[in-house]
C-alpha cells in the first residue's frame, strides 16, 4: 500500500509536531491532551465515518532548546499572532504552547507529511474528566503548505503535493544516476542490517522491506527508524528531489552504521577490561550453561553444597572454618576430573567429619555402679579394679584433673582391652581403640603431609573421625610396640599426644590445622614396660596384669567366657554343655598362655561345631515331615539330597523339578556323634575335644620326656606372651672345640652361651666332668647348643644358668630333674645376677606343671608378687650369688 501514492485533498487539518518530524513510512504513537489537538482528533478522525488524512507539520521553538514532548503537544489557536520567518506560512501566525505560556514564538515549517490514523483510542482522565486520545499515525507523503488558517481551535492548511506521481516515479527509476544512488543506498542499508542482525535476531522484517519497498520510500523509512537530530530530520523532509533524498539517506544510514560499529568496538574494549573475577564469573556461568546443555547434571554442585552444609554444622573453631572455606573455594573452581579434586574433597570431608566440638554425653559417674560393672565383667584382678575405681573417683571430684594416663601392662589376653572399655562405659563415654603395634613411622601417628600422593591422616585423627566425638576414651594399644627408625620417632609424637600442655593443639600433618585432644581420656596397654621410652613411661601409671593361674582361668571360663561364647553363637546351655573337667583339659593341654585368649578361642571352636550340629538338626528334623512335592530351600541341601536320592535309587523319580525327600541320618563329618540325639544338649567330651580341637598340643609329661637324656635343661624366659618355659639342648661330637648355636638367637644369648662354655671348661676338673683320660672331651670336640622352637627369636641374658646346667649335664652324663626350671644371668666368674619378669616366669613354670623353680637370690623379693596359691605349690631354691 505504501507503494501506491495516495490521493491528497487540497486542505488538511494540521497537527503540529514540536521539534519532531514525521517522515513518510514512519509510524508514531502520540497522545493528544491539549484542547486544540483533542478537538482536531475528535473532529477530523474520531467522529468521521471514513477516517480522513491529517497533515503533520513540524514546528520549531524560537529558542534552540526544545520544550515539551511530542505526546503532550499543544497547539495554540491564535491565527494572526506574530509573524513567521517561514515565507510559506501565509498568515504568519504564531502559536502559543498553552494559554499560560504566553507569547512564545513558534515557527511553522513549510513542509509537512500527510498521515493517516492506523489506530485511535479515547480516554477520560480520572479526576478532571478531560478527554484524551491516543493516536497511531502513519506518515504517507510530503506536502507543502500554501496557506495556514485557523478552524476553531486548530489549524487547517491549503496544501500542494510534493511527492512524485506513479508515472513520474517509473520514469525516474530509469535514470542512471538514480539507479546508481539506489544501489549505493541499498548496499549501505544491507550492511547496517547485517550488523544489526549480529546483535539481535529481529531484523528479518527489515530485510524483507529492502526487497519489496521502492527505494525512495525505503530512504524515508530507514532514516525514520533511527534517532537523528531535528535538523537532520527536517532536511530529510525537505529532500523532495529523489537524488538528493537518496544521497542524504545513504549518508545518514552510513553514519548510523559507523556509530554502531564504533560503539561495538568500545564495548569490546570495555569487556576486555572486566576484572579477572568478573570474567571468571561470566565463564563459570557459561560453563554451567554448557554443562546443563550436555546433560552433565549438577550432582557435583549439589554434592559440594551438601559438603558445605556438613562443614557448617561441624562446629569448627573460627580460624579453622576460615581455612576450610578457603579450601572449599578452591574445590569449587576445580573440575571433578582435575588431579587435585578428589584429594581436596577427601580432605574437606575429613574436616567436616571430625568432632571439633561434638562431645558424647558424659553421664554422672556413679562409683558404686562402676565397681559393680567392673566386677561383673572381670573375674579377679582385685587390685587392678581397685586402682581403676580410684582413678575414676579422682575424675569425679575433679573432672578436668590431669591425672596420669593409665597403662595396663601384661601378656595378651589378660583383659587389658576389656578393662579399658569398662572404664569408658563406667564414664558413659565412647570407646575407641588405636592399635600402635608395629608403628614405626611417625606419619602413622601424625599423618602425611597432603603433598604426598595417597596421604592420610594419622591414626589418632582417623580414630576421632570414626568415633565421632571429641571426648572418647581412647585406648593406645600396644604402646610398647612402637619403634623408632629413619622415618621419625612415633614415641615423640605420642609424647605430645599425652602431654596435657601440648595436646590442646595436636598437629596432624595431613590435617594441617591444630586439633584439640584435651578432652580425650587416654588409656594405654603394653605387653612389657622396658621397651616403652622413659619419657613416655613417665607420663603413664603402669598397672600390671600378671596373667592367670589355671584355677583363675577355670573361673573366668565358667563365669564369663563360656556364657559369652555361647551367646555369640546363638546357643545356650540347652544346646551345649562344656563340663568343668573339659575346660580344665583345654587349659592344660590346648593352651599354655598367661591370658585367656586362646582359651576363649578354643571354647569358641567348640561352640561353632555345636552350632553347626544344632543347625543341621533344625534343618533335617523338619525334613522328616516333608512330603512329596515340597522343595528344599537351601541350594546346598538340594544338591546333597539329590545325590543321596540318586544313590539310594529308592522311590519314584523326581518329577518336573520337584524333589521327593527321604530322611537320611547324617552329620557333617560323616561320623556318628555319640551324644547327639535331637533334643538333649551336646555335652563336650574328650572325643569331641580331639575332633574339634585336634590332638592335645601340650601334655604334662612333656618336660619329663624332653629331659630324658643328659644335656637338656629347663629354663624360664620372658617373652611378649608372658613367661615361657624354654628347653636348652646341648650335644657334642668330634671336632675342633668349636661352639655351634642354633634357634634364632640374639647377640646377648650367644654371648651367654660363650660365657657358659668358658666357665664350664675352666671348672671341668672341679666339676668332676673331665678326668685326665677324658680331656679330649672338651678339646677335640665341637659343641652344639640348640634352643628348640627354632622359629621363635630369643634373646636376653637370663638363660645363663640354664646353659651352664645343660653343658654340665652333657659332660657329666647326668640327667637334669624334669620337675625343675631355672632362670638367672651368669657372669664369667660364676656369679648369678638377678633377672626380670620373675612373676611371669613362675606362673609359666606353674602352667607347665613344674614343681621346683631356681631363682637368683636377689630375685626373691619378686616372689611377693606371685599369687600365694601358686607359690604354695612350688618348691623354691635360689642360686647363691
Ligand atoms: P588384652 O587386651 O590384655 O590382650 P583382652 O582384654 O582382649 O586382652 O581380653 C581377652 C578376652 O579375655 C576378652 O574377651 C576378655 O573379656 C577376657 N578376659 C580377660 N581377663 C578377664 C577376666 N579377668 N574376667 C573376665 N574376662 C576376661
Amino acid at each position: 500500500m505504501m507503494a501506491e501514492p495516495v490521493e491528497l485533498p487540497s486542505r488538511l487539518a494540521i497537527l503540529p509536531f514540536r521539534n519532531k518530524v514525521l517522515l513518510p513510512g514512519a509510524i508514531v504513537r502520540i497522545r493528544c491532551t491539549s484542547p486544540s489537538s483533542v478537538k482536531l482528533v475528535e473532529q477530523e478522525l474520531w467522529q468521521r465515518e471514513e477516517r480522513g488524512l491529517i497533515g503533520v507539520l513540524p514546528v520549531r521553538d524560537s529558542e534552540a532548546a526544545a520544550v515539551g514532548t511530542l505526546l503532550s503537544q499543544a497547539v495554540g489557536g491564535d491565527p494572526g499572532y506574530g509573524g513567521s520567518k517561514s515565507p510559506t506560512t501565509s498568515s504568519g501566525e504564531q502559536q502559543k504552547q498553552d494559554s499560560k505560556n504566553h507569547q512564545e514564538p513558534i515557527h511553522w515549517h513549510n513542509r509537512g507529511v500527510a498521515a493517516r490514523a492506523l489506530h485511535l483510542s479515547r480516554g477520560v482522565e480520572k479526576p478532571s474528566g478531560r478527554v484524551t486520545y491516543i493516536v497511531v499515525l502513519e506518515g504517507l507523503c510530503r506536502f507543502s503548505v500554501q496557506d495556514l488558517s485557523a478552524r476553531g481551535t486548530y489549524h487547517v492548511a491549503r496544501i500542494s503535493r510534493l511527492d512524485m506521481t506513479k508515472a513520474e516515479m517509473e520514469q525516474a527509476e530509469q535514470d542512471p544516476d538514480i539507479i546508481a544512488l539506489s544501489r549505493q543506498f541499498k548496499a549501505t542499508a544491507m550492511e547496517l542490517i547485517s550488523v544489526l542482525e549480529q546483535k539481535q535476531k529481529t531484523v528479518g522484517r527489515t530485510k524483507v522491506l529492502l526487497e519489496t519497498v521502492p527505494v525512495h520510500r525505503l530512504a524515508d523509512i530507514f532514516v525514520a527508524s533511527f534517532e537523528i537530530s531535528f535538523e537532520e530530520q527536517l532536511s530529510m523532509l525537505d529532500s523532495v528531489d529523489l537524488k538528493v533524498r537518496l544521497s542524504k539517506a545513504t549518508e545518514l544510514v552510513d553514519r548510523h552504521l559507523q556509530s554502531i560499529l564504533v560503539a561495538e568496538k568500545i564495548t569490546q574494549k570495555v569487556e576486555g577490561q572486566l576484572s579477572k573475577s568478573q570474567k571468571e564469573y561470566l565463564l563459570r556461568q557459561q560453563m554451567r550453561a554448557i554443562k546443563e546443555e550436555l546433560g552433565d547434571n549438577d550432582d557435583d554442585e549439589d554434592d559440594v553444597a551438601a559438603l558445605e552444609r556438613k562443614m557448617q554444622s561441624a562446629g569448627m573453631p573460627p580460624n579453622i572454618w576460615k581455612h576450610a572455606q578457603r579450601e572449599l573455594r578452591r574445590l569449587r573452581k576445580m573440575q571433578p576430573q582435575q588431579p587435585g579434586y578428589s584429594s581436596s574433597r577427601v580432605y574437606l570431608e575429613l574436616l567436616a567429619d571430625l568432632p571439633w566440638q561434638k562431645v558424647g554425653e558424659e553421664r554422672e559417674l556413679d562409683l558404686r555402679a562402676a565397681k559393680e560393672s567392673l566386677d561383673s565383667d572381670h573375674y579377679g584382678l582385685t587390685k587392678v579394679k581397685q586402682r581403676i575405681i580410684e582413678y575414676l573417683a579422682v575424675r569425679k571430684l575433679k573432672p578436668d584433673a590431669r591425672g596420669p594416663v593409665l597403662c595396663f601392662v601384661g601378656p595378651p589376653g589378660v583383659g587389658k582391652t576389656s578393662l579399658a572399655s569398662s572404664i569408658a562405659s563406667a564414664l558413659g563415654r565412647k570407646f575407641i581403640r588405636i592399635s600402635l603395634g608395629g608403628v614405626k613411622d611417625e606419619a602413622d601417628i601424625r599423618g602425611h603431609r597432603r603433598t604426598y600422593i595417597g596421604s592420610m591422616p594419622g591414626r589418632l585423627i582417623d580414630g576421632l573421625k570414626r568415633v565421632g566425638v571429641c571426648n572418647p576414651v581412647m585406648l593406645l594399644d600396644e604402646i610398647d610396640k612402637t619403634g623408632s627408625d629413619v622415618r621419625g620417632d612415633p614415641a615423640s609424637a605420642l609424647l605430645e599426644v599425652l602431654d596435657p600442655e601440648q595436646n590442646k593443639s595436636f598437629n596432624d600433618h595431613y590435617l594441617n590445622v591444630p586439633f584439640d585432644l584435651s578432652k580425650v581420656i587416654f588409656v594405654a596397654t603394653a605387653n612389657r614396660v622396658q621397651p616403652i621410652p622413659p619419657p613416655l613411661l613417665d607420663r603413664m601409671e603402669v598397672i600390671e596384669l600378671p596373667g592367670y593361674t589355671p584355677e583363675e582361668k577355670l573361673k573366668i571360663s565358667t563365669k564369663h567366657l563360656i556364657p559369652r561364647v555361647l551367646d555369640q553363637h546363638g546357643l545356650s546351655t540347652e544346646f551345649l554343655k562344656i563340663p568343668e573337667g573339659m575346660v580344665k583339659l583345654i587349659i592344660q593341654r590346648y593352651t599354655r598362655e598367661a591370658g585367656v585368649r586362646n582359651l576363649e578361642r578354643n571354647l569358641a571352636s567348640l561352640a561353632r561345631a555345636a552350632a553347626v550340629r544344632v543347625a543341621e538338626q533344625e534343618r533335617f528334623s523338619p525334613a522328616i515331615q516333608l512330603s512329596k512335592g515340597i522343595q528344599p530351600m537351601a541350594a546346598s541341601t538340594t544338591a546333597l539330597l539329590d545325590t543321596r536320592l540318586a544313590g539310594a535309587g529308592s522311590g519314584s523319580s523326581p518329577s518336573n523339578g520337584e524333589v521327593e525327600m527321604e530322611v537320611i541320618p547324617m552329620d557333617v563329618s560323616g561320623q556318628e556323634i555319640s551324644n547327639f540325639d535331637g533334643g538333649s544338649p551336646i555335652v563336650v567330651d574328650e572325643t569331641m575335644l580331639e575332633k574339634v580341637l585336634g590332638p592335645p598340643r601340650y601334655d604334662d609329661n612333656e618336660a619329663a620326656e624332653r629331659v630324658a637324656t643328659p644335656g637338656v635343661s629347663v629354663g624360664l624366659v620372658w617373652t611378649n606372651f608372658g613367661g615361657e618355659v624354654q628347653f636348652v639342648e646341648a650335644t657334642t661330637m668330634v671336632g675342633k672345640g668349636e661352639l655351634h648355636l642354633t634357634g634364632q638367637l640374639g647377640d646377648v644369648i650367644k654371648e651367654s652361651a660363650q660365657i657358659a662354655l668358658t666357665w664350664v671348661r675352666a671348672r671341668a676338673s672341679e666339676l668332676e666332668i673331665s678326668s685326665t683320660s677324658d680331656k679330649s672331651l672338651l678339646e677335640s670336640r665341637d659343641i652344639h647348643i640348640h634352643f628348640p622352637a627354632g622359629a621363635v627369636p630369643k634373646d636376653g641374658p637370663s638363660a645363663g644358668v640354664t646353659l651352664v646346667t645343660s653343658l654340665v649335664s652333657l659332660f657329666s652324663k647326668k640327667k637334669v630333674r624334669a620337675d625343675t626350671a631355672m632362670t638367672g644371668e651368669m657372669t664369667l666368674r660364676g656369679l648369678v645376677l638377678p633377672v626380670g619378669g620373675i612373676k611371669d616366669k613362675v606362673l609359666a613354670a606353674h602352667r607347665y606343671g613344674i614343681k621346683r623353680v631356681i631363682l637368683p637370690e636377689r630375685n626373691l623379693k619378686d616372689l611377693a608378687e606371685v599369687p600365694s596359691n601358686i607359690l604354695s605349690g612350688l618348691e623354691g631354691a635360689v642360686w647363691e650369688s
